[in-house]
């Protein structure tokens, strides 16, 4: 079976590994390569979601979870392990992620002042530029293409199913209206050792964390829904220092390498839906993901794989 993939981003190259690897011939064609999407700017950690919808994205997660500890087995694949914890000023309630064997709720006298919940979660830390190089290396040598062109609609492209990874591109290439940029900036500083992740999870819109890779460590974030503009602020580069100094002390003044921002896909809920098109071909749609593309990157893309399976 034949698929071409529309989209070279995370959704993109993951959704046309799992279809390589269950023996599909797949051609990806998108817009830009992958070092030009929003999942390079990604602070891209595998940590707990609340993206909608939940029954559906919380099965995607665990998907997820266990590919990553495969894939961390490979060194040169840019995923690693990475303990975190997630602090709310309010406790959440009952949350799906402390039921599974990777979160821990913590007691009230490991929270510091001021917090009323608090999790330790094992995840993982994706270098997004290294694991999307990663990807699209083992995408080629599964024998996939990958081509640079605009796709402005779905019957001139070859394949039993056509999948869309398009992200933000849905809004003109499937008319979605409901898909909107959310803007998202993140400093990248020096890394002066750190391993482990924090996270003030509170306000949705203020989230600040401290996520250390191997080189660097990145600040964030902010979630300004509309917002197009890709240029950094420098008022809210500050704003992301002072936050993140007062979560963790230990990023208070190091040096400051890069100033990042990227457009999230933001939707109500995640699209992985089929639908035939005026050729009466399937197509399945895989976008929406705002910011869990690489949380649900493997179980998206599984379920891709169903869908395309049952569709042929
Ligand atoms: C600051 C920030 C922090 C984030 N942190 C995390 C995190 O910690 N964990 C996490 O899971 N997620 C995170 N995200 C979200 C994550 O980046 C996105 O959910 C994910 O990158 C979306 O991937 P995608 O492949 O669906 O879309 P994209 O990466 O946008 O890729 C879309 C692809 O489609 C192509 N395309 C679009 N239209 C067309 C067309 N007409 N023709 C041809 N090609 C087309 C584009 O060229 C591109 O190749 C973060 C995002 C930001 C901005």
């Amino acid at each position: 079976m034949r698929a071409t993939i529309v989209g070279a981003g995370v959704s993109g190259l993951t959704t046309a590994v799992a279809l390589l690897e269950a023996g599909w011939d797949v051609a990806v064609v998108a817009r830009e390569t992958h070092e030009s999407t929003v999942s390079v700017v990604a602070a891209a950690v595998w940590t707990t979601t609340v993206a909608e919808p939940l029954e559906s994205t919380r099965r995607w997660a665990i998907v997820g979870w266990h590919r990553f500890a495969e894939i961390a087995a490979d060194p040169e694949s840019g995923v690693v392990p990475l303990r975190q914890r997630e602090l709310e000023r309010t406790d959440p309630g009952p949350t799906w992620w402390e039921t599974t064997p990777y979160a821990r709720r913590m007691a009230t006298d490991e929270l510091p002042p001021g917090y009323g919940a608090g999790f330790e979660v094992d995840g993982f830390m994706i270098e997004p530029l290294i694991y999307l190089r990663w990807l699209t290396e083992r995408l080629t040598a599964l024998g996939g293409t990958v081509t640079i062109a605009e796709v402005v609609g779905f019957a001139d492209l070859d394949g039993d199913v056509v999948v869309n990874c398009s992200g933000l591109g849905a809004t003109v290439l499937v008319g979605d209206e409901s898909v909107s940029p959310i803007r998202g900036q993140v400093v990248a500083v020096a890394n002066p050792g750190i391993r482990d992740a924090v996270a003030d999870e509170s306000d949705i819109d203020r989230i600040a964390y401290v996520y250390p890779r191997s080189q660097e460590v990145v600040l964030g974030g902010t979630r300004h829904v509309g917002s197009v503009d890709p240029e950094p602020d420098q008022i809210i580069t500050q704003q992301i220092l002072d936050r993140c100094a007062q979560l963790d002390s230990r990023v208070g003044g190091l040096e400051v390498l890069d100033v990042r921002v990227g457009l999230r896909p933001g939707r109500p809920t995640v699209r992985v839906e089929r639908e035939l098109v005026s050729d009466g071909r399937p197509v399945v749609h895989n976008y929406g993901h705002g910011g869990a593309g690489f949380i649900l990157s493997w179980g998206c893309a599984l379920e891709v794989l169903d869908l395309a399976a049952t569709a042929c």
